[in-house]
């Protein structure tokens, strides 16, 4: 038997553990916001992989001011040494998920695993990529296979909320970084057979319009900030979103949907607040904010200049439009580069486990990859794990079975890949 066929038998002795501790990480409500039970997320996969022979430290994430006392963010890293210290791969995964909301059938947190399947909230995004990861790595160890190279696996926190206490914060501190991490892979859920090559740019802004206040009874007499926001929502969905739909990228952005440039109102408020109390008055004040997603051809500055060049034409053509500009977040587009070995060893495990290559896709949102890049300088880095993206943050989230399976199979083959381990 190849190193290889040995692996994959241990990954198909351990199939029920990997249920089980998927399960037992959804049992855990990391919800984000705010940030729950954390720490005991990371004991969790702390404990584990000790069990598995890694080394565990533990990262409070000093200095953030969302580490708070109350919700510690903390993060969590193992480290196993094989026949060399390097290659490194690191495979890193987010344990907060985002709130349950409503409409579900199951328990959320539950943790049920019935019809081939397990149910709650961060099973596919991506508790069982973080189950796949463990075992991956233990699978390589049980099959008796020491690899030439390290593995490392991270659990870290505040995917959904920008990862800045998380992988963004272990860049930082250079514990994820060029100088030790050769090739990462994030398993988060873009299918079974799909590898993910980065994501498109983020763009969060907020444009609050001013008016002047007038009594409700005599409108004439004021300016209205709620009339100017709206003259600004309908050239943008007049004249802009056209535009934006006008433009693909070449990246392979999934849905097809997400391969054109998109913007999205996430809030708008203005005036009298929501029962709040009656106040004839003319608004002075409206302010909304905006989630734009921009394309790697476009760029950032070409994308904000678009936005100043909407909001002056209407300063020019409206009498007494008056607007601020902020902007909430930038995210820069990330793309793995052509030729990373990363992907041809996934992709050729993807062949050797499914029997098909594998599909190159991007994600139409954004996740840690930009950290690997931007703060870490470690460009090969590609998301793949088990798990539809569609299901992510809906209700009733599910992971199947036999996915979580295979893509723990095919990241361990591309462990052996990446780091060059045929015995
Ligand atoms: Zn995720």
């Amino acid at each position: 038997m190849t190193a290889a066929d040995r692996v994959l038998s241990a990954v198909d002795q351990a199939a029920d553990e990997i249920v089980e501790f998927t399960s037992a990480l959804v049992r855990i409500p990391t919800i984000n916001p705010p940030g729950e039970a954390y720490e005991d997320c990371a004991r969790l996969i702390g404990g584990m992989l000790e069990r598995c022979e890694f080394s565990v430290e533990y990262h409070a994430a000093e200095g953030r001011p969302e580490h708070t006392t109350r919700h510690p963010r903390i993060n969590v890293i193992g480290t196993r040494r094989g026949r060399t210290d390097r290659p490194l791969v690191h495979l890193n995964g987010h344990f907060d998920v985002v709130p349950a909301g409503n409409g579900w059938t199951v328990d959320p947190f539950g943790g049920e695993v019935h019809d081939g399947r397990v149910w709650g909230r961060g099973t596919c995004d991506m508790k069982a990529g973080i189950a796949a990861a463990v075992f991956a790595a233990e699978a390589i160890r049980r099959a008796g296979v020491a690899l030439h190279g390290s593995v490392e696996i991270s659990g870290t926190v505040d995917e959904e909320s920008g990862g800045f206490a998380g992988v963004a914060w272990l860049a930082e501190q250079r514990r994820i970084s060029a100088e030790r991490t050769d090739f990462a892979i994030i398993p988060e859920p873009l299918g079974v057979d799909a590898i993910c090559i980065g994501h498109r740019g983020v763009y969060w802004f907020e444009v609050v319009t001013r008016g002047r206040i007038a009594h409700g009874s005599m409108p004439f007499h004021g300016v209205s900030a709620i009339e100017h926001m709206g003259l600004l929502l309908e050239r943008i969905h007049s004249e802009l979103q056209p535009r934006l739909a006008a433009r693909t990228t070449a990246v392979p952005v999934i849905p097809p949907g997400a391969r054109h440039a998109t913007i999205n109102v996430n809030g708008i408020d203005g005036g009298q607040a929501v029962g709040g109390i009656q106040t004839p008055c003319v608004a002075d004040r409206c302010r909304a904010i905006f989630d734009r997603r921009f394309l790697l051809e476009e760029g950032f500055d070409a994308t904000k200049a678009e936005i100043v060049g909407v909001l002056d034409g209407l300063t020019r053509s409206i009498p007494d439009f008056r607007y601020e500009l902020r902007d909430l977040m930038v995210v820069h587009p990330t793309r793995t580069p052509d030729g990373s070995p990363v992907v041809s060893a996934l992709q050729s495990a993807l062949e050797q486990v499914l029997g098909r290559a594998g599909g190159i896709v991007a994600s139409p949102g954004t996740y840690d990859q930009k950290h690997f890049a931007r703060i870490a300088g470690v460009p090969h880095c590609v998301a793949y794990g088990p798990g539809i993206l569609d299901l992510a943050h809906q209700p009733d989230e599910y992971c199947d079975i036999a996915d979580l399976v295979n893509a723990t199979k095919v990241i361990a083959l591309a462990m052996l890949r990446l780091t060059g381990t045929t015995s």
